[in-house]
């Protein structure tokens, strides 16, 4: 349990919302997933009994049948392109990078379609256009090519900085502290972090709030976070958890 002294602000700042009638759209993505494990299947039981629907970003060069059979029977999951084999292709001094570097892009953008087509066989249902870069990271020229392959979404990390091609929906807050514990982040910063993106967007930005998770590396920190975060939130009147398949749809329609 984290400290109700930690949570305060957050109580705070949704009281806030509600107070002026607001609903704030927040969405969960999680990545990294190839097969069944009881870290999964720790996430997929949390979200399904909080009601809260989960992108899974799913590596296709490593996943096949078994992920797709643990999922068939969790409607709240979707799930999203993560790249194709989450192997780095930068320079030694370079931030890590798959869709991106030397390599041709023709080779880049044909492993792309080949994870397209593949996860969109394995979950005829769950299946969500999305291509999420290994590392939030990809090359800028590769962007407007994605809509010939079938994307039509992209999801990195930080806030949204320009319109692009096809509907960007971004994650803000990561659970993770990789450059230091390479466990879960501190509760205080966490919930700092989760206040400091809502008061943004009160003040009009209109983008959904993402959290990032990568529960194959979950700690114990990681987890009670999460716990935390839809407790304070599922069912909250001034907070709405939305499908990033609903998201795409409602970025679509609008511009
Ligand atoms: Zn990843």
């Amino acid at each position: 349990m984290i400290d109700s002294t930690i949570r305060e602000p957050l109580y705070r700042e949704l009281e806030r919302w509600q107070a002026a009638g607001r609903v704030a759209r927040l969405w969960l993505r999680d990545d990294d997933a190839i097969e069944p494990t009881a870290a999964l299947d720790h996430l997929l039981s949390e979200t399904k009994s909080y009601g809260i629907p989960v992108t899974l970003a799913v590596i296709p060069a490593s996943t096949g049948e078994a992920l797709a059979a643990r999922l068939a029977d969790d409607a709240h999951v979707s799930v999203a392109v993560h790249g194709w084999a989450h192997h780095n292709h930068a320079k030694p001094d370079e931030k890590k990078q798959e869709l991106g570097g030397a390599r041709l892009e023709e080779t880049i953008l044909g492993e792309l379609y080949e994870g397209f087509l593949k996860l969109q066989g394995l979950y005829p249902t769950r299946f969500l256009a999305m291509l999420v870069p290994p590392w939030n990271r990809i090359d800028k020229a590769l962007v407007p090519k994605l809509p010939a392959l079938g994307f039509e979404s992209l999801s990195i990390y930080g806030r949204v900085e320009r319109e692009g091609p096809l509907a960007i929906i971004n994650t803000h807050v990561d659970l993770m502290d990789w450059h230091g514990t390479r466990g879960g982040r501190q509760a205080a910063e966490l919930i700092g972090e989760v206040v400091a993106e809502l008061q943004d967007r009160f003040e009009g930005r209109n983008e959904p709030i993402g959290v990032l998770g990568h529960h194959l590396v979950h700690d114990a920190a990681a987890w009670d976070f999460l716990a935390e975060l839809f407790e304070a939130t599922s069912g909250h009147p001034a907070v709405e958890w939305i499908s990033a398949a609903a998201l795409v749809q409602d970025q679509m329609s609008t511009t």
